[in-house]
């Protein structure tokens, strides 16, 4: 491609809005353009970046034996009503009104549709395994569209899905999609690691996230430090720091005016935050939640929706309903005497001997409560795991890093299939619910993320394998009869080798022209300047600062080198 005829608007200044390095590196580049909040068009540049990824999405997949489909993002309601989402997606699927006022909406993920197609076409266990995807946009009316594509209202996602006729099929379908996500994303140039999820909404028990460790991640990921324990700190768990036991002492009643944070307490009773218990009071679909946790601890939300089961809103309580609950003030709610929808206690609360609680009466706490003797609850594990807790396979120490969540593989069983009637008939003449799983990967955050970890102050460093172009050629000056036409015959020898070339044919400063092809980040350049009279051109590398003065006869092999090295195909 001649850059003189491109659309590459790249921009010198750091855009006001963009607030993390990948966002600002694809607005600068040229690669993407901002419609609205949430959504963006893709320029060439970045265009030719997202379908480098799907192309090694596809490639990957395809040696698993997935095969491609593409399904319409518009989907009738009717299927989701089936399998009864309808009402659990809440405000992040976007609903709309044929003419008729039929409902539909626009495609936040495909189960539903997967599981109608697959229903229709498998009769016989002799037609499974099977394993389908698409690569298509999708639609999800996010709460906090932010930091460019990483989180937007429509991107592309490659999902997939597999259809086993058993629980062993399953594992060995969801082992191939582990293997073939670390596959994609270690030719992206990501260094990722795969954690153990949450499976929320989507439904289903085993669930891996794939990260890539960055302090823009949203996500929090607990890692152990000398096992391969890693988990999203939605899923996390920690041994129980349990104190030890004491003999239970009477209930004691304090008088407390004013006290009403873990910190004023540890200072009126002398103790520390692990002495008392915190109280916290929630509303999930209308029903009241307590939870109970240890004064140094976090209530993990996750968990506690999980052990309520299907969960659409959920908040801490409005200040009424726990004054109501407590017949107290805010600030003095505790587990004796509470009545309530559910009631979690934490484990490390129930193991505890003599803690102390709010007292349920304004200016009250209480000393020296003890599970089962004072209070009741479901005991359970409803705390988020801190650094320096110990994990639970090694004993070592947690550590919590940031990532961000680039692919999800999920098992999902029979939750769609029951629902949706989606049966075969196995081997023995009894029909069976198809065992499902599912796996997304979202593109554009890909490549986002590709940006954070392969960059420097000059812009974008693509590794060879996702690059837009392989490679640049400068010619310094393009008035010098000479140096246009070695770079023109370079660019198309190039070309016809099967490397992706610019030829920066533009009447700019060569200074110009550098800094444009840093900024995007292109992996190869060669200057074609005065030493042409010699026959030699300046090759270097985008993540070097050495350039090598290298002869026209061994150019195209110096190019070639690059390839063999990364492990990238020619043409
Ligand atoms: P998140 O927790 O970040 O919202 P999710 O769990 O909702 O992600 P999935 O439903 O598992 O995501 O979707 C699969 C993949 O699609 C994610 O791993 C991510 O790469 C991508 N993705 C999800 N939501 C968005 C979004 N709003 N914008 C861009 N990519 C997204
Ligand atoms: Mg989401």
């Amino acid at each position: 491609m001649k850059m003189s005829k491109m659309l590459m608007p790249t921009l010198r200044e750091v855009p006001a809005d963009a607030e993390i390095t990948s966002h600002q590196l694809m607005l600068r580049a040229g690669m993407i353009k901002k419609m609205s909040s949430g959504i963006y068009n893709q320029l060439p540049m970045g265009l030719r970046v997202f379908k480098k990824i799907e192309d090694i999405i596809r490639e990957e997949l395809e040696k698993k034996g997935c095969q491609e489909i593409l399904c319409a993002g518009l989907i009738p309601a009717e299927l989701w009503k089936e399998s009864g989402r309808w009402d659990v997606m809440g405000a992040e699927m976007f609903r709309l009104k044929d003419r008729t006022q039929r409902d539909y909406c626009l495609g936040p993920t495909h189960e539903e549709v997967f599981t109608d197609i697959i229903r229709q076409e498998i009769t016989s266990y002799k037609q499974l395994p099977l394993n389908i995807y698409q690569i298509q946009v999708k639609y999800r009316d996010e709460r906090r569209p932010r930091f460019g594509v990483m989180r937007t209202k429509t991107f592309t996602m490659k999902d997939a899905y597999s259809f086993d006729v058993d629980e062993a099929g399953l594992d060995k379908s969801y082992q191939d999609m582990y293997d073939a996500y670390r596959s994609i994303f270690e030719r992206c140039g990501l260094e990722n690691s795969p954690v153990q999820a949450d499976s929320g909404a989507i439904g289903g028990s085993t669930s891996a996230e794939f990260m890539v460790k960055s302090p823009v991640g949203e996500d929090e990921i607990v890692f152990c430090a000398e096992c391969d324990y890693a988990a999203n700190i939605e899923k996390a768990e920690s041994v129980s720091a349990v104190l030890p036991k004491e003999e239970m002492k009477e209930l004691n009643p304090v008088h407390t005016p004013g006290v009403t944070t873990i910190e004023q307490l540890e200072e009126f009773f002398g103790v520390t935050a692990d002495k008392l218990a915190k109280t916290l009071i929630y509303e999930a679909d209308g029903k009241t939640v307590v939870v109970l946790v240890r004064g140094d601890r976090e209530v993990n939300e996750v968990k506690v929706c999980n052990a309520i089961g299907e969960v659409i809103e959920f908040d801490l309580a409005r200040e009424e309903v726990v004054r109501e609950l407590t017949n107290a003030e805010v600030g003095f709610a505790g587990p004796i005497g509470m009545k309530a929808d559910y009631i979690f206690i934490d484990k490390e609360v129930a193991e505890q001997s003599n803690i102390g609680v709010g007292g349920n009466k304004t200016d009250y706490h209480i000393q020296n409560a003890n599970f089962g003797r004072d209070f009741e609850g479901v005991v359970g594990d409803f705390r988020s795991v801190q650094e320096g807790d110990k994990c639970i396979c090694c004993g070592a120490s947690l550590e919590i890093a940031r990532g961000v969540e680039v692919g999800h593989i999920f098992k999902l069983g029979t939750k769609y299939s029951e629902s949706m009637g989606a049966n075969f008939i196995d081997k023995d003449g009894k029909s069976k619910p198809i065992v499902m799983g599912c796996y997304g990967i979202g593109v554009e955050r890909t490549a986002a993320a590709i940006i954070e970890q392969h960059n420097d102050e000059n812009g974008i460093m693509w590794p060879l394998s996702v690059a837009p172009y392989h490679l640049v050629v400068v010619p310094v000056n393009i008035k010098k009869e000479e140096q246009m036409e070695a770079a023109e015959k370079l660019y198309n020898e190039l070309q016809s080798m099967g490397v992706e070339v610019l030829l920066d044919d533009r009447d700019e400063r060569v200074g110009v022209k550098f800094k444009d092809s840093e900024l995007i980040g292109i992996p190869m350049r060669i200057t074609v300047g005065k030493d042409i009279t010699d026959g030699k051109v300046e090759f270097k590398l985008r993540d070097q600062s050495d350039k090598e003065l290298v002869s026209l006869e061994d150019i195209k092999a110096r190019v070639e080198v690059e390839f063999t090295k990364n492990n990238v195909k020619l043409g």
